[in-house]
């Protein structure tokens, strides 16, 4: 699986100002398995590890969930922007029981953790998370992810925008750092990997060799300003990170494309580092945010980091 440079180096914000779904499709995903199925509004690809990477390309985040079966359950890793329904879709492509797993609390991976009975998300010590799950996401929360120019697709049946909002959920296990998640002869580890949000996680799978990381990385424009983010905490997650180098090869974010080498994650740290040192030219944006960019992907850190 190789991903061609061409239209894979614009991070979103240029996208999104030339009208971000020009760039599409992206070249990562060109050589994964298409999976049809009854919801159009997802598109479904099946990557080497037996994962369907469920792409919301339909809207600007291009959210990536991701359900990964196990033999006797299968956990769906977050549920999208609550536009399409992904319980539905999840049941389409599994028989198994299916529980969530969050990687963070933030409204486009939570949004329809509300149709789940079984749900997992870290428990960090901002609370945010709690916070997140007993009040869940209001309309004029949500409005931004409709906003006109952001959504290309047809909505799908069933969805009102009118009353889009991110119902609240209630959470049947908080996570801690270190724990295993069970699916039947596969295991998910939790790894604490906070900085884009304080209750960030990444997931491994030592048999698949496969590490989702969240919103720590993506090829995109990647925020450490929002409450709770901590560009020391960032980098720290990265050195955990890469540290772990021996237990896996590809990783998976949660937005724009999936199955990345894990190589990126130095380029990562390495131009984190960079500027840390005070040696990265940046551009400053709205409310003093400063963008550091390096092609495929750019740091956004708030005015205070
Ligand atoms: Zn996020």
């Amino acid at each position: 699986m190789t991903e061609c440079s061409s239209d894979t180096t614009q991070n979103q914000d240029v996208v999104r100002a030339k009208g971000w779904e020009s760039a599409l499709p992206r070249a990562a995903y060109r050589n994964l398995e298409r999976v049809t199925t009854g919801i159009p509004w997802f598109e479904v690809y099946r990557t080497p590890g037996n994962v369907f990477a469920i792409y919301e390309d339909g809207q600007f985040e291009e959210t990536l969930s991701y359900l990964v079966p196990g033999e006797e359950r299968a956990v769906l890793i977050d549920t999208g922007d609550g536009i399409g329904n992904i319980r539905t879709l999840a049941e389409e492509l599994t028989s198994l029981p299916v529980s969530v797993v969050n990687t963070h609390h933030h409204i486009d991976h939570v949004a329809q953790n509300y149709l789940f009975d079984d749900v997992a998300l870290f428990d960090d010590p901002l609370g945010l998370a709690r916070k997140a799950a007993a009040e869940g996401f209001s309309h004029e929360e949500a409005l931004d992810l409709i906003a006109p120019g952001n959504v290309w697709k047809p909505y799908p049946e069933g969805f009102d925008p009118a009353t889009y909002h991110m119902p609240p959920f209630s959470v049947t296990r908080w996570l801690k750092d270190g724990d295993t998640i069970d699916l039947g002869n596969r295991v998910l580890e939790v790894i604490w990997t906070p900085g884009h949000s304080p209750d960030s996680v990444s997931l491994l799978d030592r048999t698949a060799r496969l590490l989702w990381v969240g919103d720590l990385f993506y090829t995109g424009s990647i925020y450490t300003f929002l409450p709770g983010g901590d560009f020391d905490q960032f980098l720290a997650s990265y050195r955990k990170l890469i540290d772990l180098f021996p237990l896996y090869d590809k990783i998976m974010p949660s937005h724009n494309e999936p199955w990345l080498d894990k190589e990126i994650l130095k380029d990562v740290l390495a131009a984190a580092e960079g500027i840390r040192k005070g040696q990265t030219p940046f551009t400053v944006g709205k409310g003093g945010m400063r963008k550091y960019d390096f092609g495929r992907f750019a740091l956004i850190l708030g005015p205070d980091q």
